[in-house]
C-alpha cells in the first residue's frame, strides 16, 4: 500500500516538470530556427521568416522579434487571445503589457541572459512559458520572445489521479483479500491441530491430523499424527494386556485355589489323589510361568527392544535339533510322526529366535493334529532365499479365523488344549521375530485337511537389509 502511495506521489510531482521541459525544448528548437533565419541567411527574405513563423502556428506558441530600438519586426501567433504579449503580464517583479512596453520586455534579457520563466495567463489562468533571447548579429541585434502554454497538465493529473484511485482501490481490496486468505490458510490448520490435540489429551485417539499447509505446520501435524498413533497403540496394548492377563491369570489361579482347597479338605491324606491334584497345581503354575515369559517376550519384540544376534548357521542342523528335542519329549508317547525333507543350507539370522519360530510351528502342528497324524518339515532352498514349511494334516483353521491367529492371545477354541504350551502368544511371538528379520511368512490351511505354516529368510549375508 505504501509503495502504491509513493508511486502516486512521485508521478504527480514529476509530471509537471516533465511537461514544462518538453515545452521549453520545443521553444528552444523554434528559437534556433528563427535565429538561423535572422542571422545566417545571406539575403533572407520575409518569406523565409514567415515560413519559420508559420511553424509556430503548428506549435501552440506566439513569438515576436524586436529590433534594438523596440520595434516589432516579425511576429507569429498560434495562440490568439491568450498570447501573453497582448495581455497584462507579470514578468519578475514587473507587471505590464509587453507589446506596449517593448523596452521593459527587452530589459529582461541581456547578452548572456536567456529569459526562461513561468507566467500565469491573465486570460486562461493557465501556466505558460515565457522565453526570451538577445540575438547579436553583424549589423544589428534582435530580441526574440516566445510564449507558449504548458500542456493542460492539471487535466492530465486529474485523469491520472482518477485512474490511480481506482487502481489503488482494487489493489487495496486484493491486498485485504489475500491477507485474509493467507491468514486463514495459516490459522485454520493450527486451529485444527489444536482441536485434535485437545481430543488426544482427553484420551480420544480417533484423531485426524491430515492437513495441507506450509512445510513446518505439515511436519508438526505429522509428528502429532505419529505420536497419537503410538499413544493409541500403547493404550490398546495396555487395555489388551489388562483384559487378557486378568483372564489368563484368573483361570489358572482359580484352578490352583480350587485344587489347594481340595488337598486341604479332601485329598490331604490320600497320596494318589493328592499327587494328582498337586500335578494340576504344578501344571497351572508352569502355565503361569510360560504366560509371563511369553508376555514379556512379545512386548519386547513388538516394542522393537529385542536385539537380534545374527550368526551364520545351518538350518538343517537347527531343525533336526528341535525335532530331536520333541521326540525326546512330547512325541514320545504319541503316534504322530514327524518326517523331514531337509538340505544343508546356511542362513544369516538369530538362531535362537528362529528356533523359537520353528518350535512354535511344530508344537502347534502337534497340538492341533489328530493322534495318527503325520507332520512334514520341509526346506525349499533357492539361490537367495530359504523357505521352511511345517505341514500338518490336522484340524486346520477356518478361513475366517486366519487373519487373527497371528494376533496376541488369539485362540480359536478357548477350551481346546489348555496346557503350559498354549498361551495364545506363540504365533504373535513368531510373527514379531520374523518381521524383525524382514522375513516373509504365512499360513495355508483348510479345516480338517491341515495347515502349512511357512517362513522365508533371505540369504543376504551382510544382514544389513534385514531388520536389526
Ligand atoms: P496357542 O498357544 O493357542 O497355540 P498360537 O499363537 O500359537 O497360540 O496360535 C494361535 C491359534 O492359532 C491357536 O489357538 C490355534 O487355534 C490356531 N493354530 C495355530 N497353529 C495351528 C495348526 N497347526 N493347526 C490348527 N490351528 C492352529
Amino acid at each position: 500500500m505504501a509503495i502504491l502511495l509513493a508511486l502516486g506521489l512521485l508521478q504527480v510531482t514529476l509530471i509537471k516538470p516533465y511537461f514544462r521541459d518538453q515545452r521549453v525544448s520545443s521553444i528552444e528548437l523554434v528559437a534556433e530556427l528563427i535565429e538561423d533565419d535572422l542571422l545566417h541567411k545571406d539575403n533572407f527574405t520575409k518569406t523565409d521568416v514567415d515560413n519559420t513563423f508559420s511553424m509556430i502556428l503548428n506549435n501552440d506558441m506566439c513569438a515576436i522579434v524586436l529590433s534594438e530600438n523596440g520595434h516589432v519586426i516579425y511576429e507569429g501567433d498560434a495562440l490568439g487571445a491568450t498570447c501573453a504579449f497582448d495581455q497584462m503580464t507579470t514578468i519578475g517583479e514587473e507587471r505590464f503589457v509587453p507589446k506596449n512596453d517593448p523596452k521593459r520586455l527587452m530589459a529582461s534579457v541581456s547578452d548572456d541572459n536567456i529569459l526562461n520563466t513561468s507566467i500565469i495567463s491573465a486570460i486562461s489562468d493557465q501556466e505558460m512559458v515565457l522565453y526570451g533571447k538577445k540575438i547579436s548579429g553583424d549589423l544589428s541585434n534582435y530580441y526574440l520572445f516566445i510564449n507558449s502554454p504548458i500542456e493542460p497538465v492539471e487535466s492530465y493529473i486529474e485523469l491520472f489521479m482518477g485512474q490511480y484511485y481506482i487502481v489503488a482501490f482494487f489493489v487495496f481490496l486484493a491486498a485485504i483479500g489475500m491477507s485474509l486468505i493467507l491468514a486463514r490458510r495459516m490459522t485454520s490448520p493450527i486451529v485444527k491441530i489444536k482441536n485434535e490435540a485437545n481430543k488426544l489429551s482427553r484420551g480420544d485417539y480417533e484423531v485426524d491430523f491430515t492437513i495441507d499447509s506450509y512445510t513446518e505446520i505439515n511436519d508438526l501435524a505429522k509428528t502429532l499424527e505419529n505420536t497419537s498413533k503410538e499413544l493409541a497403540t500403547v493404550d490398546e496394548l495396555r487395555k489388551d494386556l489388562i483384559a487378557n492377563v486378568s483372564h489368563d491369570i484368573k483361570t489358572p489361579l482359580t484352578m490352583i485355589k480350587a485344587y489347594s482347597e481340595m488337598i486341604k479338605d479332601i485329598s490331604g491324606d490320600d497320596k494318589v489323589k493328592r499327587n494328582a491334584h498337586l500335578d494340576v497345581i504344578l501344571e497351572e503354575t508352569d502355565y503361569l510361568n510360560k504366560l509371563v515369559d511369553d508376555m514379556r517376550d512379545v512386548s519386547k519384540l513388538q516394542a522393537g527392544q529385542q536385539i537380534l544376534y545374527r550368526t551364520n548357521f545351518d538350518m538343517k542342523d537347527t531343525i533336526e535339533r528341535i525335532i530331536d528335542h520333541y521326540r525326546g519329549g512330547i512325541l514320545k508317547d504319541s503316534h504322530i510322526k514327524v518326517k523331514t525333507e531337509l538340505t544343508s543350507s546356511v542362513v544369516w539370522a538369530d538362531e535362537m529366535a528362529i528356533s523359537r519360530v520353528i518350535s512354535n510351528f511344530l508344537s502347534n502342528a502337534i497340538k492341533y493334529s489328530f493322534d495318527d497324524s503325520e507332520i512334514l518339515i520341509r526346506m525349499i532352498d533357492s539361490e537367495d532365499h530359504l523357505k521352511v514349511e511345517v505341514i500338518d494334516d490336522g484340524k486346520g483353521i477356518a478361513e475366517s479365523e486366519l487373519p487373527y491367529i497371528w494376533t496376541r492371545y488369539y485362540k480359536i477354541d478357548k477350551g481346546f488344549t489348555r496346557s503350559a504350551n498354549s498361551t495364545g502368544l506363540g504365533l504373535a511371538i513368531a510373527k514379531a521375530i520374523l518381521e524383525a528379520h524382514g522375513a516373509r511368512y504365512g499360513v495355508v490351511s483348510k479345516v480338517n485337511v491341515g495347515s502349512t505354516f511357512w517362513f522365508e529368510l533371505s540369504k543376504d549375508y551382510d544382514g544389513l537389509s534385514q531388520g536389526n
